[in-house]
């Protein structure tokens, strides 16, 4: 049984550790500077709380974020740590590296891919689906896949990329997806660049765990209604099209109608099959 809810997640006990260090209060570019929901970010007015799906995974998410990150509104790794119970979250530093997230690379439950285009690794490192080597000779069902998602900004990525030495035993996942961005908020430009949860949700596709896949995208397309509308001083429309397929995909654990403690009668085995059976 999860219980995700009434704790800070790692992302969120990243940025009060950021926030802590930081000489001066961060205040966002453009955002807004009135009280927010120490859950969501968002304005009271706008909080998506109640909306969080309660999921049980197999897979886990490893965020190495880029200093800044965590302190930024619209970062989206906050989004898979509020989805996927197993995200870890470290900021990333040049000259060290946090001795936790060394101990989770090597933890034998998991097997790290390294998410990141193929084109920049020498090919024999390059995977394009989820690798899960049987855990010893009892061969059970094998490792966890825990999927690293460099957090950060494209260039930023790279050079976290090539400075972190402690990822070259691990596989890289390459992705290759036909589906364009529909994160409006931080345009790269490209419309190959996706934003975090996005890329998370594509992981979870692939390593089989559809439903999570499929809440994650519909909780990014939440999370930018509630956050443009708040912008914009727009009340939500709680029927909008991510509202509803949110409801849909978690089978109306999501829904406002159900705050604070609901819940998806799944374990880790089935979350997949009940996604089939329900939506395709
Ligand atoms: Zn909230």
């Amino acid at each position: 049984m999860p219980e995700n809810r009434g704790m800070p997640h790692a992302v969120s006990r990243l940025r009060a550790e950021r926030l802590e260090r930081s000489a001066k209060p961060f205040l966002a570019r453009g955002g807004f500077k009135r009280e927010r929901c120490a859950q969501c970010r968002l304005l009271p007015s706008h909080c998506m709380c109640a909306l969080r799906p309660l999921l049980t995974t197999r897979a886990g998410v490893c965020l190495i974020m880029a200093d800044i990150e965590p302190l930024k509104p619209t970062n989206t790794g906050w989004l898979v740590a509020d989805v996927v119970p197993d995200t870890f979250a470290f900021g990333w530093k040049r000259t060290e590296v946090d001795p936790a997230l060394l101990a989770l690379l090597g933890d034998p439950q998991w097997q790290p891919h390294v998410v990141f285009p193929g084109q920049y690794v020498a090919p024999e490192r390059v995977v394009h689906t989820v690798q899960s080597p049987p855990q010893g000779a009892g061969a059970g069902p094998g490792k966890r896949p825990l999927f690293v998602l460099l957090d950060a900004t494209w260039t930023e990525a790279r050079k976290m990329f090539r400075r972190s030495p402690y990822l070259d035993a691990f596989p890289v996942l390459s992705l290759e997806t036909e589906q364009m961005s529909q994160y409006r908020l931080r345009r790269s430009g490209r419309d190959d660049h996706f934003c975090t949860s996005e890329v998370a949700a594509l992981c979870m596709d692939l390593a089989g765990e559809h439903l999570a896949g499929q809440a994650l995208q519909a909780y990014l397309a939440v999370f930018t209604h509630h956050y443009l509308q708040a912008k914009n001083q727009q009340p939500v429309d709680w029927q909008s099209a991510g509202h509803q397929r949110l409801r849909e995909v978690c089978g109306g654990a999501g829904g406002a109608s159900h705050p604070g403690n609901a819940t998806l009668p799944i374990g880790p085995m089935h979350a997949s099959s009940i996604a089939m059976d329900g939506l395709d």
